[in-house]
Parts: C-alpha cells; structure tokens; sequence
C-alpha cells in the first residue's frame, strides 16, 4: 500500500493514453485517488460535472485564481485547467496517495516545491501514433488537432526533470512499466 502522503504526477501529450493508463491505476488494489481539476473547456458528451472534472464559466475560473485555490493553472488549447488547492486535501484526509493528472507546463511549475512527488512522463511512440489516436478520439476538430499536435512537439522537448518516461507503444506494457515505477517509490 502506498504511504498516503505520496503524490504523482502523470503528465503528456493529449491523446496519448493518460486516461487509459490512469483508469488502470485505479482499479488497482493502490490506494490511489485521482484529483478532479478545473477547467474553462466545454464539457464533452459523457462527461461528468465533478467527476472528469469541475467545468467553470471564466469568471468563476479567475475568482479562484483571485482567492489562491490553485496549486496550479494553465492555460491549456485556449482553456484553462487547474488543479485546486482543496482537491489535495481531500484526497489527503481520506489517507490516499493523490494522483494528479496534467499537461507539462503545470507540472514543470509545480516541480520545484513538489520535490518528494513522483513525475511521470507518457510519451507517443511517435508524432504520426499521436495523430493516429487522437483522430480515433472523434472528439477534436480539426483545428484542435492540429493545435494538439503542435503543443504534443513542444512538451516532447521537455521530458527532462521527469522521474521517469514512459512510452506508450502498448498500452499494457506502458501499464505495467507505470506499476512498477510506483512499486519502487512506494
Ligand atoms: P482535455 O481537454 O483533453 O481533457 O485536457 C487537455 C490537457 O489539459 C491535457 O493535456 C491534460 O493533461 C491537461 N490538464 C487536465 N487537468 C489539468 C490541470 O489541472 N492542470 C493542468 N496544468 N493541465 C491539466
């Protein structure tokens, strides 16, 4: 069982399998729970209020920017995503190992005074792949594809600072790999 006062990080590209991984995670026996950030986007068809995550108009966003509840925030595809203060701390009150998921310009923030946090980088195989899932996704325009994919070049480049990088050729062995790493910090 993972001491509760861990934290871990999971960041990458979008589409690149985060969601599929961390679903794993936690179903697992871990006592994992993963925090549910803000965000401006507009919600997706299927996704919960709450659950995937907590969906704020841009003046509810900029009032909790203004009262200091994010531990961080970006902006992300032309929405922003935050992390909320609160979220850890709930995790934290119920004993659990908080799992945060996010892009890599948040986590690049939070690195440096979240130094005892395991990051973890998932990577595409390759450029082409990313494309290939995202597209399979059916929920991006093109435009944002293409946004995607640009942003997916630029965050390649910082990899570095990472824990650990995991590239997620097949799914079950990047599963594993994620495993094992937390096994070790554990
Ligand atoms: P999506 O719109 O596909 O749900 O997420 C877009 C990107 O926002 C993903 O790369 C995801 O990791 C990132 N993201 C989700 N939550 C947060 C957060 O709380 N903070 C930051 N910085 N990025 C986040």
């Amino acid at each position: 069982m993972i001491n509760k006062s861990k934290i871990i990080v999971i960041s990458g590209p979008s589409g690149v399998g985060k969601g599929a991984i961390i679903s794993k995670l936690l179903t697992n026996s871990y006592n994992i729970e993963l925090t549910v950030s803000a965000t401006t986007r507009q919600k997706r068809e299927g996704e919960i209020e709450g659950k995937h995550y907590y969906f704020l108009n841009h003046t509810e966003f900029s009032k909790r920017i203004e009262d200091d509840q994010f531990l961080e925030y970006c902006k992300v595809h032309d929405n922003f995503y935050g992390t909320l203060k609160s979220e850890l701390k709930r995790i934290q009150d119920l004993g659990k190992t908080v799992l945060i998921e996010m892009d890599i310009q948040g986590a690049q923030k939070i690195k440096s005074h979240m130094s005892e946090a395991l990051f973890i980088f998932i990577a595409p195989p390759s450029m082409e792949e990313l494309e290939k899932r995202l597209r399979s996704r059916n929920t991006e325009s093109e435009e944002s594809i293409q946004k995607r994919l640009q942003t997916a070049k630029l965050e390649l480049q910082s990899i570095r600072g990472y824990n650990s990088v995991i590239v997620n050729d097949c799914l079950e062995k990047a599963i594993h790999e994620v495993k094992d790493i937390i096994n070790i910090y554990n």
